[in-house]
């Protein structure tokens, strides 16, 4: 896979990228709240997102945490036995910036093995959990690279207190790590940025998550168009957890358990227009050119 042939696919989009971060509920609050044994739902949550990929026969890159393969391999052989891509989402979902460079770069170096055996393929793309590349945690991008990646989706082109680059260009690109004017392509890693959309010369969060569920789909459908017309596909995401209508008995701050759980039992709805409207692939077989 080189750059040069990412690009020809790139320009001519016949579709757009669905991803998946596969963690549970409690991945998501973990930054907030501690949950003492908490009970998984992923055994209820992701069949829901595969059954809706395999009826409206769409095709995602699923960005599976380390700790999740550990648990439910047969989750991981499922997503793979159904044409998707299996990606990694790093292995405990911590900030990158809170375990720093050597724990990130083991964390890497696990969940890709454990996947890699699971998979029985090599790892091609990569998600930081929360989006944590941003430009004080840029050094993030070359463990990845060096851990054997070609793709990553990790930078949010947006402002937020926790994640994202703004002024990263929005259309998938390639980031390079040499100083040098003719780069070699090793010292390349193509960037899949979340769909935003520009409003008052900013860029505003759209593409999945909380901002689909607050938002809503016609927001995210427009932006999707708006990418495409300028000849470049959309990098949406969702979680397994936001197409489970459970809430959990949790207590942590009520405004961002408000925002984290907010209508998560609509979400499903939401994904099914999407998914009627759009052509979805995974990274890997949009750049392949593999995409009937
Ligand atoms: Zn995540």
């Amino acid at each position: 896979m080189t750059a040069s042939k990412f690009m020809n696919c790139a320009s001519n989009p016949p579709a757009n990228i669905l991803t998946v971060d596969v963690e549970d509920w409690y991945h998501g609050i973990s930054r907030y709240v501690e949950v003492p044994s908490p009970k998984s739902r992923l055994q209820y949550s992701l069949p829901i997102i595969l059954d809706l990929l395999r009826e409206y026969r769409a095709k995602a890159t699923f960005f599976v945490l380390g700790e999740v393969a550990q648990n439910f391999p047969e989750l991981v052989e499922r997503i793979v036995a159904e044409g998707h891509e299996v990606g990694c989402h790093g292995f405990s979902h911590r900030h990158i910036e809170e375990i720093g460079a050597v724990a990130f770069d083991e964390e890497v170096r696990k969940a890709t093995r454990l996947l890699e055996k699971i998979c029985g393929s090599p790892m091609l793309s990569f998600r930081a959990p929360i989006f944590s590349i941003t430009k004080s945690t840029f050094w993030g991008l070359k463990i990845i690279k060096k851990n054997g990646y070609i793709f990553d989706s990790s930078i949010f082109p947006t402002y937020h207190p926790f994640y994202g680059i703004p002024n990263e260009p929005c259309q998938p690109h390639a980031i390079s790590f040499s100083d040098k004017k003719n780069n070699d392509l090793e010292d390349e890693i193509i960037e899949f940025p979340i769909l935003t959309r520009r409003f008052l010369n900013t860029n505003i969060p759209v593409g999945g998550g909380a901002y689909l569920r607050f938002l809503g789909q016609l927001l995210l459908a427009n932006s999707v168009i708006n990418m495409n017309t300028k000849g470049w596909p959309a990098t949406i995401y969702i979680h397994p957890w936001e197409l489970d209508s459970f809430v959990p008995n949790v207590k942590f701050n009520p405004a961002i358990k408000f925002i984290t759980f907010h209508n998560v039992g609509k979400t499903k709805r939401y994904l099914e227009t999407l998914l009627r409207t759009f052509k979805f692939v995974s990274i890997r077989d949009f750049c392949r050119g593999d995409i009937t």
